[in-house]
């Protein structure tokens, strides 16, 4: 199959690793870059040994696909402008900075049959994809994202920034609509919420207390899933994953690690097995950029598609809310 003629809109933090990354993906030719600061997208273009365009319009013209990584508030007005010359986008998260945008956005690109993917990177960390075999249906769900304070990523709250990474997770692992949300957050240092706990409540009865911050002394990025017969325990930093289950005596278990007991009570003999999946040397920005060139050069639907985005928006965005109306309060 001919190679994927893609470009990058923004090359700065971000932007960069993906023209680094699609210069490196077989299946992709890196057409060219573009940046509002035309030093830096010379310098990634001739690093990347790739084109720097003058204007957005002239990369649109010469590509099929293009990967979006400019600052959250100008993703809307790009993104169209991409939908509308019929190039397929990949947009970094958020996937926009309102909702209204974010649906405008899904239903251009359906009604352009544009596909559309959004950078929500941590669905392809190595620990969630050693878990995916497993019959994951949990009922409670704990995760702590905490990182140090870094100016990058302050314009916005913490909420838009890290917690939508597990608002998303949580809810490609749930499947069931948000039906309560009650949330609570500070913003210590920025004038932004650095700090904030929120408690979604689902429809089928879930419920998933979810803690980011930026103004911790240590990082962490974990996620604790409780169900009937398991607990599984993913860290993203460390990319490990745990498993503690309980299993039929006899029933074949994969990856053991350790037995760790049994459970004689009730109808039948049932063991405490301990597993620690085999996690796979997976580099996510690239595994999720190459995923995105396969969907479009094979019409398949993204992992991540712009519903996806637009749903965890939609949850961030009223977490905000619920954070403002306790603040008024207060
Ligand atoms: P950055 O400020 O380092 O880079 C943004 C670049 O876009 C800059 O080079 C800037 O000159 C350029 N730019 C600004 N406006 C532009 C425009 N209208 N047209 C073209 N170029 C423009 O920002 P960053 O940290 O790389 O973040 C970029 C995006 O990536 C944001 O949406 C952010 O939320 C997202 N992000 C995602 C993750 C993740 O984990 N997936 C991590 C960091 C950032």
């Amino acid at each position: 199959m001919a190679k994927l003629p893609i470009g990058v809109i923004g090359v700065g933090h971000l932007g960069s690793l993906h023209a680094k990354m699609l210069h490196s993906i077989p299946s992709a030719e890196l057409v060219g870059v573009f940046d509002a600061e035309k030093t830096r997208a010379d310098r990634i273009a001739n690093e990347y040994r790739t084109k720097s365009f003058l204007s957005i319009h002239e990369l649109l013209k010469n590509v099929t696909a293009v990967s979006i990584a400019t600052p959250t508030v100008t993703h809307f007005e790009i993104a169209k402008l991409a939908i509308e010359c019929g190039v397929h986008i990949f947009i970094e998260k958020p996937i926009t900075h309102t909702t209204q945008e974010a649906e405008q956005l899904v239903r251009f690109a359906k009604a352009k049959g544009v596909t559309m993917q959004v950078g929500h990177i941590e669905r392809f960390n190595p620990a969630l994809l050693a878990i995916e075999t497993y019959h994951l249906r949990p009922m409670f769900i704990e995760s702590h994202r905490l990182a140090q304070f870094n100016p990058r990523g302050t314009d916005v709250a913490v909420v838009l920034d890290l917690m939508i990474h597990d608002i998303d997770i949580i809810l490609s692992l749930v499947h069931s609509p948000v039906e309560k949300i009650e949330a609570n957050g500070v913003a210590v240092v920025s004038d932004h919420i650095d700090i904030a706990n929120a408690r979604l409540q689902f429809k089928n009865g879930c419920v998933a207390n979810v803690t980011a911050s930026r103004i911790s002394q240590n990082k962490m990025r974990k996620l604790r899933l409780f169900q009937r017969n398991a607990y599984i325990s993913i860290d993203f930093s460390e990319g490990q994953a745990e498993i503690f289950r309980l299993v039929d005596e006899g029933e074949e278990v994969k990856n053991l690690t350790m037995m760790l007991g049994q459970i004689t009570a009730g109808t039948r003999n049932r063991n405490i097995v301990y597993e620690r999946p085999e996690i796979k040397e997976v580099n996510a920005l690239r595994y999720e950029l190459e995923l995105f060139v396969d969907a479009v050069q094979n019409k398949k639907q993204p992992v991540v598609t712009g519903e996806d985005g637009l749903q965890a928006l939609k949850v961030a965005h009223d977490i905000m809310d619920k954070i403002n109306q306790q603040r008024i309060k207060f």
